[in-house]
């Protein structure tokens, strides 16, 4: 996936830039609103920084809406709800206030894509529903609820991120230090002792569901229980 990352702040840009890289998304960097309105791209999606040097990062949103509809998430120190909602308005499908995690910034691109692919006629899925793992559990990330078999699981907040971030990319074999840095904290150094401890559980409590495999001296790869009574359907996870 393609980023047009709009941000005059460098080292909040290399930051984010570093970030989104190790999570597999191509960057292309610009610093001002005239750069983003030439560039060509082709991109994906646009992380729109307010602050900009030349132009108010508003118009600058607008003037992207007004040529289409690539998704644009809104970043800006301003944490001013008129802004948001200024933002809104003029087309950002989401906004995320600064200080933010590089995570944070992957989830809502990942939310912001769901909900534009589910825009498009051919996809029927409902926009904001809960994401289907196979056929026993179901991740509603707006509530952050986890349901197995229809029942509620009770998860601990740090399992229910580090299941909200292994299910991104079932399959994907995640680090301990992408993982760390993830769900824990940006500058992580020392044991990861507590990841172990997290991973129990989440097994403990959705053994039938999903399973999550030790990669030793690397980290842990998540799948999805096959079932026999497979019915077709995919997570439709990207
Ligand atoms: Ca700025």
């Amino acid at each position: 996936m393609r980023v047009l990352l709009v941000e005059d702040d460098e080292p909040v840009a290399e930051s984010l830039r570093r970030g989104l890289k190790r999570y597999g998304f191509e960057v292309e960097w610009v610093t001002t609103g005239e750069a983003a309105l030439t560039h060509e791209g082709p991109y994906d999606v646009v992380l729109l920084d307010l602050g900009l040097p030349d132009t108010d990062g508003l118009d600058v949103c607008k003037a992207l809406r007004g040529r289409g509809d690539v998704p644009i998430i809104v970043i800006s120190a301003r944490s001013d709800e008129t802004d948001r909602v200024v933002g809104l308005e003029l087309g950002a499908d989401d906004y995320v206030s600064k200080p933010f995690g590089v995570r944070e910034v992957i989830a809502r691109i990942r939310a912001v894509m769901r909900r534009t692919q589910a825009r498009t006629p051919a996809a029927g899925a409902p926009a904001t529903g809960p994401d289907r793992y196979g056929t026993r559990l179901t991740i509603d990330r707006k509530a952050a609820r986890v349901r197995f078999d229809g029942e509620e699981v009770a998860l601990a907040p740090k399992e229910y991120d580090l299941l909200a971030f292994l299910t991104e990319e079932p399959g994907a074999l995640m680090s301990r230090e992408q993982i760390m840095e993830a769900v824990w904290d940006a500058n992580w150094f020392g044991p990861t002792k507590t990841l172990d401890v997290h991973v129990a559980a989440l097994r403990r409590k959705l053994a039938g569901a999903i399973t999550i495999e030790a990669v030793r001296g690397v980290g842990f790869r998540l799948e999805i229980a096959k079932d026999e009574t497979v019915k077709g359907e995919d997570s439709g996870a990207s």
